[in-house]
């Protein structure tokens, strides 16, 4: 089975004084049974890398298929890479919404995460309406198909499953919901990649103490991608135990 995985995504949240957080986090959990991922605000990354020391990893959020040239505002995998990042997010909901991302731009996005050596975390995610509509499967699929770079192996590539009403809300999908949906993802994973039953499948969406474990011993779960419940070492500490 893949090595397990506990990734926070901290979104727009923290500043230089939030990696007090880091230094608490190793000091809770100084051997950590899992890998641990940390993707802050793009300004944070480096000193984040500079006092983790390869203890925890450091992603960023988003890049842009390029590796450089006229495109203001945006970063490319290979400053993120520069700057101490060995992961980055690629289509999260959030960026899906507020940027219009679609899934075939997150696969040109992966690909240029791979150009520059990063692991790659591509996020799939039903929404509320299309979980209601019976459409749930259906949309994973998809999203994965068309978010899924070529060249993408277990070793440079991560799939976190996220539906978007469990985001930010303290709503979590039943057992058997993510056991369903994990299961459709590795099914798909297997038949595409020589290596899919080695791809890490994270869950996301209201993960916290309280039901880490529990969503942890669901079938194909390998790892979490945590939003809230990663931006302070005592919710995260737990979490990181959990797996
Ligand atoms: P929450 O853990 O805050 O629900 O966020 C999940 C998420 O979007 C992680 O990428």
């Amino acid at each position: 089975a893949p090595r397990k995985l506990a990734a926070g995504n901290w979104k727009m949240n923290g500043t230089l004084a939030s990696l007090a957080e880091i230094d608490a986090l190793l000091a809770d959990q100084p051997a950590p049974g899992c890998e641990v991922l940390i993707c802050p605000p793009a300004l944070l990354i480096h000193p984040l890398a500079q006092r983790a020391e390869g203890r925890i990893l450091v992603g960023g959020q988003d890049c842009h298929p390029a590796a450089s040239g006229a495109h203001t505002g945006d970063l490319a995998a290979e400053q993120l890479r520069d700057a101490g990042a060995s992961h980055v997010i690629l289509g999260h909901s959030e960026r899906r919404a507020d940027h219009g991302e679609t899934s075939p731009q997150v696969a040109a996005k992966a690909e240029a995460a791979h150009r520059a050596r990063l692991v790659a975390v591509i996020c799939l995610g039903e929404t509320e309406a299309q979980r209601d509509a019976g459409e749930t499967l259906e949309i994973i699929a998809a999203q994965l198909r068309d978010s899924l770079p070529q060249g993408a192996t277990a070793a440079n590539t991560v799939i976190a499953y996220e539906p978007v009403w469990a985001i930010g809300t303290g709503r979590t999908p039943t057992n058997d919901q993510i056991a369903e949906v994990h299961a459709l993802l590795r099914e798909k994973l297997v038949a595409a990649l020589a290596d899919g039953a080695e791809m890490r499948l994270l869950y996301g969406g209201s993960v916290k103490p309280a039901n880490a474990a529990e969503i942890f011993a669901i079938a194909d779960v390998d790892g979490a991608l945590v939003g809230g419940a990663s931006l302070k070492a005592a919710d995260f500490g737990p979490i990181v135990a959990a797996l």
